[in-house]
């Protein structure tokens, strides 16, 4: 049964109507299979209207787990003494950028913990030579940074920036990141974008002491800072921190607050997230049929992925090249041949 409150506010937001923090609430709190299947398919629509059939393959190459930062939630945190600590050289970050561009793929993401012997100057160095040598579309997730850093960036030829905004409560965002603070973070999103950055942001559902009201807030805030990516994970306790021995994320959940972001965003890039695959083998799958439209297969050299561990469970053979393919074509879906920059709105 689909109460009457649901249709009327589902449909007034597939229509491109504005919700309210009640609306959101309302659609957030909903545990009725039939309401959770004519959301799913609702954002579903929304996909194909907006951003239609064409999934973005994004290459990651995580370059450093090194990290300054203390988050409660990630294996790199820097308190963590057990993980093996890489750096890949830079040369053999160009090299796997080289990979990336051999397998097909037009964006690559270059991600690490918040790693000081990267200063401004290599990172510059480091795009310059990849935009040289294979035109790649760039993206960084390397952190907060000085302002300076990312002007530099852009001038240097980066083309995006990927900064989850994690949560929308600013007193568990403070005490998640300790001495960090959301309004920071915010303020780095908003510089990113007036510099001309494409901006991913995102959060993660199901952190401890998180309730249904922050997840609204997350959705206003993605509406508020006009994100272009929004990436929407499950939280996955990592045993080596201090959240070990709290619950993992809810994956419904989870697909709820991105299917309610595809339908009142219209036409942001959403991933259909690494951590979703790693809760279930159905998750990309399932994120893929309530909204989700890019894929961010791992490019990271084999020596090194294994101690990526953001979150156990990441390096998982299932999540593999071949596979999401194969996923791809059995959602009648095709991989998009070209760099999946955000469509304008008035595309449709
Ligand atoms: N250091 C950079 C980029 C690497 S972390 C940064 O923090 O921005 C990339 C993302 O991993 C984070 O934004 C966070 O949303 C996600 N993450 C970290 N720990 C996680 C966990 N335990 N479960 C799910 N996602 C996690
Ligand atoms: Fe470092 Fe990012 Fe992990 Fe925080 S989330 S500990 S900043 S890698």
């Amino acid at each position: 049964m689909i109460q009457a409150r649901f249709f009327e506010v589902l449909q007034n937001a597939e229509e491109g109507g504005r919700l309210s923090f009640d609306d959101l609430l309302f659609l957030l709190s909903s545990t009725r299979k039939e309401e959770l299947e004519a959301l799913f398919a609702a954002a579903d629509r929304v996909r194909q209207r907006f951003v239609g059939d064409e999934i973005h393959l994004r290459g990651i190459v995580e370059f450093s787990n090194m990290c300054i930062q203390n988050c409660w939630y990630c294996g790199l945190r820097r308190d963590n003494r057990q993980l093996f600590r890489y750096q890949m050289g830079l040369t053999e970050i160009v090299e796997a950028a080289k990979m990336v561009k051999s397998r097909g793929l037009k964006t690559l993401v270059l991600q690490s913990g918040e790693d000081p012997w990267f200063t401004r100057e290599r990172i510059s160095g480091l795009i310059r030579e990849i935009k040289g040598s294979t035109g790649l579309t760039i993206t960084l997730s390397v952190g907060e940074r000085p302002d300076g850093d990312y002007e530099e960036w852009k001038n240097a030829g980066a083309d995006r920036y990927l900064l989850k905004q994690e949560t929308a409560s600013p007193t568990l965002f403070h005490h998640l990141r300790p001495g960090r603070k959301l309004e920071d973070r915010l303020n780095s999103l908003r510089v990113l974008k007036k510099l001309g950055y494409e901006v991913g942001s995102g959060n993660m559902v199901g952190l401890p002491g998180q309730n249904v009201e922050d997840l609204a807030r997350d959705v206003q805030l993605f509406l508020e800072y006009d994100y272009d990516m929004i990436g929407i994970g499950p939280f996955i306790p990592h045993p080596q921190t201090p959240l070990a021995g709290s619950p993992p994320g809810d994956l419904t959940r989870t697909l709820k607050v991105m299917a309610i972001t595809r339908i009142v965003t219209r036409n942001t890039n959403l991933p259909a997230t690494t951590a979703a695959g790693v809760l279930d083998p159905n998750g990309r799958r399932r994120a893929l049929q309530a909204g989700a439209n890019v894929i961010m297969p791992d490019m990271t050299p084999w020596t090194y992925r294994q101690h990526y561990q953001i979150y156990p469970g990441k390096v998982d053979e299932r999540l593999g090249e071949g596979k999401i393919t194969e996923l791809i074509s059995s959602l009648g879906r095709r991989v998009s041949p070209g760099a999946g920059y955000r469509l304008s709105s008035t595309d449709s």
